[in-house]
């Protein structure tokens, strides 16, 4: 085994969560050093379907969200390369069965607008006239125009490449095979043999962080799933926002982007099962027919576009649908950020700079509780 490499925070995991951290962690000055198993940004961080939206989540998760979407509108000068954000706004619409939904939707409005996200609601005419390739059965809508989209193929590695050109060590091909807490450092080492040594390690290994955390001692929930995602031939360009289903039955639960050349990206509906071990999620073709009947429902027109691609990817799930983010409940030190249930390619940045806040500072204005690892434990 070589000498160990020392540095001052370990990250293991390169997906949005890692690499954002690392990246700020650098713009605070600390040495960073960070090993993936394969290529950063390759999992769910890079198979996602690109939704940058604010709007549809909790309340509580907002200030975090928020601080996510400041970084989001400058990332281009940030990263120093495009990563294709477009704040071309994001859509939540209802079915006519659903009077509910739209009522719950209109109290979310008034109530997302003290968090600094306005939205507006659309029905009747009004949404028609805006919208008209919406299916019969959409009732009502909440628009959100400070919400887009971005191509999560470039963004988890432009934040690698920006925290390397800051100084961070990014080591690919290199997967974390042991960690444990030696003296004042952790210490781990790798599939290849090599050692690394920090005072501080931070956990974002997505759905396979479950193995450190009860390496030292924690239990978490942690599960993995595949959200099913396919895209289409190139039509002209005509729809700025994303524009997805607001609704408790999975089944229903689609949505579709279009990005400027063209192509609709379209998920949602039935997930598909993973193999996280084996680094594999395979399409079942039945959940991309169910999607695509749904897509009819949604916008009908589609019925005479090609899919010409279908593909998954391995996200980690919590039974709350929240994330684990913050310090370790017993080991000091020791950071976790994953669990982000579908919805964490928005909050990545603001994950990173929080995650770099916290560490290197001792604390955020972020409100963490919610995360905690140790609200499983507490029922
Ligand atoms: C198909 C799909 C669609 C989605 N759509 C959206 C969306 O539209 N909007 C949204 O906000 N969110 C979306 N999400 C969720 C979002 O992509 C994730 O929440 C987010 O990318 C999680 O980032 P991460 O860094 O925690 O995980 P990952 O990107 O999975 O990164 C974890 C990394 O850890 C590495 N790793 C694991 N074990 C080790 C080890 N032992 N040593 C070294 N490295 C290791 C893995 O190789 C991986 O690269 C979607 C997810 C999927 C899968």
């Amino acid at each position: 085994m070589s000498a160990p490499q020392q540095s001052d925070v370990l990250i293991i995991g390169g997906g949005i969560m890692g690499c954002a951290s690392a990246f700020f962690l650098r713009q605070r000055g600390l040495s960073v050093t960070l090993l993936e198993t394969d290529l950063v940004g390759r999992q769910a961080s890079g198979t996602n379907f690109g939704n940058v939206r604010r709007q549809g989540r909790p309340l509580y998760q907002l200030p975090l969200a928020n601080r996510a979407s400041a970084i989001w509108r400058k990332a281009r000068e940030l990263l120093e390369t495009d990563v294709e954000y477009l704040q071309r706004g994001h859509m939540r619409v209802c079915y006519r069965d659903r009077p509910d939904i739209a009522a719950k939707m209109e109290s979310y409005a008034v109530e997302a607008a003290q968090s600094d996200l306005d939205l507006e609601m659309l029905s009747g005419n009004a949404l028609r006239d805006r919208f008209p390739f919406l299916g019969p059965e959409v009732m009502a809508a909440s628009l959100s125009a400070q919400c887009g989209h971005a191509n999560p193929r470039l963004a988890g590695p432009a934040f690698a490449r920006a925290a390397q050109r800051l100084g961070a060590a990014i080591h690919e091909n290199c997967k974390a095979v042991s960690a444990s807490r030696d003296g004042i450092d952790f210490h781990v080492v790798t599939d290849d043999g090599r050692s690394f040594r920090a005072p501080t390690l931070l956990v974002t290994a997505g759905a396979w962080a479950k193995a450190f955390v009860e390496g030292f001692g924690e239990t978490v929930p942690l599960t993995s799933r595949g959200p099913n995602m396919c895209v289409t031939e190139p039509l002209p360009y005509a729809i700025g926002p994303s524009i997805g289903v607001a609704t408790p039955e999975t089944v229903e639960s689609v949505y579709f982007r279009q990005v400027a050349r063209g192509n609709l990206v379209i998920g949602g509906s039935i997930q598909n099962q993973t193999f996280p071990e084996q680094y594999r999620v395979y399409v079942n073709p039945a959940n991309s027919l169910g999607q695509w009947r749904q897509m009819q429902r949604l916008f009908p027109a589609i019925a005479r576009v090609n899919i010409i691609r279908t593909w998954s990817g391995i996200e980690s799930y919590l039974p709350d649908d929240q994330p684990v983010m913050g310090p370790s409940g017993s080991v000091s030190g020791l950071f976790y950020a994953f669990g982000f249930s579908g919805a964490g390619f928005q909050l990545g940045p603001g994950v990173g700079e929080t995650m770099a806040e916290l560490i290197a500072t001792g604390s955020t204005d972020i409100d963490l509780s919610p995360y905690r690892i140790g609200r499983f434990a507490e029922g």
